[in-house]
């Protein structure tokens, strides 16, 4: 039997090479939230304010109460929210889901406005296969802009 972590990983991967072919900023991010337990395994992003929450379950396995709990919260706030057990089927609902939006332009049916801002490609190197390390270190470049304009410690290890 596939461990959830196995289908997880499978999916990611899949997706990440799949996006990167079809030249898609496409987010798969691990959430750990540390003082909300239930919260979906996956938080997925990609332009145009796509945003879609995926939990997975070994084959079979069902969300909990307090997951299910937590699916209807986000639910309730408009976001989408999805439960895969099988890496197959994740894959190609979730491609055929972002294939639509970019197709469409809409979110909830609704037209809005493309943002207009520059395209910004994610970093290619140092990242991991989810993509999490290329996440900028903001508390560290918010403490260097803060340092005073004479400062030399910018750069140095902490
Ligand atoms: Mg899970």
């Amino acid at each position: 039997m596939k461990l959830e972590s196995q289908i997880e990983a499978r999916v990611g991967g899949e997706l990440l090479r799949w996006a990167d072919r079809q030249k898609i900023d496409l987010y798969y991010l691990k959430l750990n939230i540390n003082n909300f337990k239930g919260w979906p395994d996956r938080i997925l992003m990609w332009p145009d304010r796509e945003v879609l929450f995926v939990e997975f379950k070994r084959p079979g396995e069902v969300p909990s109460k307090l997951q299910a709990h937590v699916h209807k919260l986000i639910r309730h706030l408009g976001f989408e929210v999805r439960v895969y057990d099988d890496a197959e089927i994740a894959v190609r609902e979730i491609q055929d889901t972002i294939i639509t939006s970019a197709r469409a332009g809409t979110r909830n049916g609704v037209d809005y406005p493309r943002p207009r801002v520059a395209p910004v490609s994610p970093p290619r190197s140092g990242q991991d296969k989810y993509r999490v390390k290329s996440v900028p270190d903001f508390k560290k470049e918010r403490a260097s802009r803060q340092a005073p304009s004479d400062s030399t410690t910018e750069g140095d290890n902490d």
